[in-house]
């Protein structure tokens, strides 16, 4: 049954580098939340986000079929280590979920070494590290620690030493949890902007992105109301994407644009990777504004292409489905050494990573709501911008230059088939200076709105209906 958890008042008002540690405080709250694809460890950390915004939380019994899979049993761990004869535990589920492998099957045994290392995971290449490691779909047990850690226990005990192995969990009818804030807009077509939400004991992959994305929806609530709605999903990987997408099959019309979140708090640079159809075909809409935003924040990019690999793009960018959905992170997946290990911890992620990664995703967003279709009024030589007052407010600013270069290459490009993102891309100047600039010229009357007329996402030239979402047929 779904539920409302209510929001609190708004966060403090930031100081000075405020953002970023308040970041940095979400991550470290919901980190210690034992997540898995299911049960409490999840819902804990999905009620601690909506501590912040309102959140809708949705429950899917075990056993529901959804898609081509069946939502799993719920798994619950009351005890799990591995222990010298002597009782000196090894490796403990109490002190960190990674060392025990996401829905080890229960277990309660005494084996020698060797014959215990088949169910053991260590890292021989980064030693000091425990890896994370699951085995949802194939009932096992075993156990993660580091390689010093195992060496260490072999050097005392000899391969023909005892272990001990306690695996007190079990498999039970329960559901799988997913949450979802929603900013209302003007209109019903929606952004869509997805994180993970499975992973236990990691700060980057993924407390972090549930964070900026929390506060980021804090922000769009307490500004004014965008064009778009903006629906953000915090649900387990795959089987929860999986699940969202069965459940809202005949809403998927709406959505014009998404991003996948991940990774979004160390110190590396950005990556964004494409869409699938803005990879197969010409870039869309959220994959040119991605590109724009972050050009206009000064950073360097990594522009990939769409692999049927890596996150829930995988399930957004299915063929059935084909979404406009894109992937921001900084070091992709399996790209930096902590990645899926206990060194991806708090000290990984940064406050500065955090809070540039808030500030280029609401740029995102913003580039994409600002985006608009307009025709010219005047389209016969240029209209005399002073008569109108424009040209002496442009020349009196500071960056009038700029704005006046804004209101040209606007007025210029608006035949009613270019968008602002067309002139942001031919022109090189910033979005918001193209923005504004329309703005201006809207108010003159020297600009009509086509924004509404197209029913595609604006900017990328796609006709999407859900009907062609719904039976898979082939968009524009
Ligand atoms: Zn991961």
């Amino acid at each position: 049954m779904p539920i409302v958890a209510p929001p609190t008042s708004s966060p403090p008002p930031s100081e000075a580098g405020g953002l970023g540690a308040r970041l940095h405080e979400l991550v470290a709250e919901v980190l210690p939340h034992r997540r898995s694809i299911t049960g409490d460890g999840l819902r804990q950390t999905l009620l601690a986000l909506g501590q912040r915004v309102p959140l809708r939380i949705t429950e899917i019994p075990s056993g529901t079929r959804v898609l081509d899979w069946a939502v799993p049993k719920e798994w619950r761990v009351r005890e799990a280590y591995l222990a010298r004869e002597d009782g000196t535990r090894i490796a403990d589920w109490a002190e960190s979920p990674l060392h025990l492998v996401q829905y080890s099957v229960p277990a309660r045994d005494r084996m020698p070494l060797w014959a215990a290392r088949a169910h053991l995971h260590t890292l021989p290449d980064r030693p000091g590290l425990v890896p994370y490691r699951t085995s949802y779909y194939a009932p096992t047990w075993g156990f993660c620690l580091s390689q010093r850690a195992l060496d260490a226990l072999a050097e005392e005990i000899g391969e023909g030493g005892d272990v001990e192995v306690v695996v007190d969990a079990e498999h039970v009818d329960g559901s799988l949890t997913y949450g979802e804030v929603v900013v209302p807009g003007q209109t019903e077509d929606e952004i869509l902007l997805s994180a993970h939400a499975c992973h236990p004991a990691m700060a980057n992959d993924n407390a972090s992105s549930l964070a900026v994305a929390t506060l980021l929806a804090r922000r769009l609530f307490d500004g004014s109301t965008p064009r778009h709605t903006v629906r953000f999903l915090f649900a387990p990987g795959t089987i929860g994407a999986i699940a969202w997408l069965d459940r809202n099959h005949a809403h998927l019309g709406r959505i014009r644009h998404g991003l996948v979140l991940a990774n979004l708090g160390d110190a590396g640079g950005f990556t964004y990777k494409r869409s699938r159809r803005g990879t197969l075909d010409a870039p869309l809409a959220v994959d040119r504004a991605a590109e724009l935003a972050l050009r206009d924040l000064g950073h360097d990019l990594d522009v990939r292409p769409f692999t049927p690999t890596g996150y829930d793009e995988r399930q957004f960018g299915s063929p059935g489905f084909d979404l406009p959905v894109g992937r921001l992170t900084r070091t992709p997946h399996g790209e930096y050494p902590e990645y899926h290990t206990s060194g991806d911890d708090l000290a990984l992620v940064r406050p500065e990573s955090l809070a540039a990664s808030l500030e280029a995703l609401e740029a995102i967003v913003r580039t994409l709501d600002g985006d608009g279709l307009y025709r010219n009024a005047q389209p016969y030589g240029e209209p005399q911008l002073g008569r109108r007052g424009l040209y002496a407010s442009l020349g009196g600013l500071p960056n009038g230059p700029e704005a006046q270069q804004a209101a040209l290459w606007v007025l210029n490009l608006s035949d009613g088939r270019h968008s602002l993102l067309d002139v942001a891309e031919h022109s090189g100047l910033p979005f918001a200076a193209v923005r504004a600039a329309a703005d201006r010229l809207l108010e003159a009357d020297l600009l009509t709105d086509e924004t509404s007329r197209s029913a595609a996402p604006v900017g990328d030239g796609a006709t999407l209906s859900a009907d062609d979402l719904v039976t898979g047929l082939p968009t524009g």
